[in-house]
């Protein structure tokens, strides 16, 4: 897989005194496989960003290119594409629906179409991948410690079967234990699945063991390149 966005703006509110223009000409490729982070200060624009990947946000202007296709041309399939990259947001609370974990992971591949028995050898897959066992299929997401929530919502991306997972500020709110297993998880799937990961994040430990940090500054790019180039 490659994503491409060439010359991102977004604004946000446009021709209001909300106005806000939250990308400023964003030129990025992320290659096949790749552990890329993104830091930069609250309110940088990498949220808005990143949800300009899988079109859950349309840019103002410029293109998205998914594997060399523009995903805002008229008959391109987004819902397969939202399929195929993967967002796992700050507060994975908002992505657990279902009253039990494996349920919960289920209702992706469900939506595809999948029957009940393929969902859950999906689930299960995922799960497992995710690194949540078998004692917490039944638990309701809402026992789940800060950890454990997170894994599950990640479970639930897996189950999709991405090429590409997007954390955005996953880890935040976590204790560093909590942090140290959701990012072992993250980097397992890079790893072994060659899963292309970006993730957003405050921590420059964190950003440290990507292949590649991308700095962003009031909706620019100001700094793209190795962790040592860039620190
Ligand atoms: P980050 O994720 O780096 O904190 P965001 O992408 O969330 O940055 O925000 C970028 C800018 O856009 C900020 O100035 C923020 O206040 C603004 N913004 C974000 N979401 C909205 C929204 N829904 N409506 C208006 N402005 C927004
Ligand atoms: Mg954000």
């Amino acid at each position: 897989m490659s994503i491409k966005l060439e010359h991102i703006t977004y604004t946000y509110s446009p021709g209001t005194v909300y106005e806000m223009h939250a990308l400023k000409d964003v030129d990025m490729e992320i290659p096949d496989g790749q552990f890329m982070g993104i830091i930069g200060h609250t309110g940088s624009g990498k949220s808005t960003l990143i949800q300009h990947f899988n079109g859950l946000m349309k840019p103002t202007s410029g293109k998205v290119r998914y594997n060399g296709q523009d995903i805002w041309a008229e008959k391109y399939d987004r819902q397969k594409l939202r399929s195929k990259v993967g967002l796992v947001f700050q507060y994975p609370e908002h992505q657990l629906f279902e009253a039990e974990v494996l349920e919960d992971v289920c209702f992706g591949p469900k939506n595809l179409g999948l029957s009940k028995e393929e969902a859950e050898e999906r689930a299960v897959r995922a799960l497992t991948q995710a690194g949540l066992s078998e004692k917490f299929y039944k638990s309701s997401p809402f026992e789940l410690s800060g950890g454990q929530k997170r894994r599950a919502a990640i479970a639930g991306v897996l189950a999709m079967e991405p090429e590409c997972i997007v954390l955005d500020e996953a880890t935040a709110m976590l204790d560093p234990v909590g942090r140290r297993e959701v990012l072992a998880t993250v980097h397992r799937l890079n790893r072994e699945k060659g899963m292309t990961v970006v993730l957003i994040t405050h921590h420059m430990n964190e950003a440290e063991e990507a292949d590649r940090v991308v700095v962003m500054d009031d909706g620019a790019v100001v700094m793209d390149g190795s962790p040592k180039e860039v620190f």
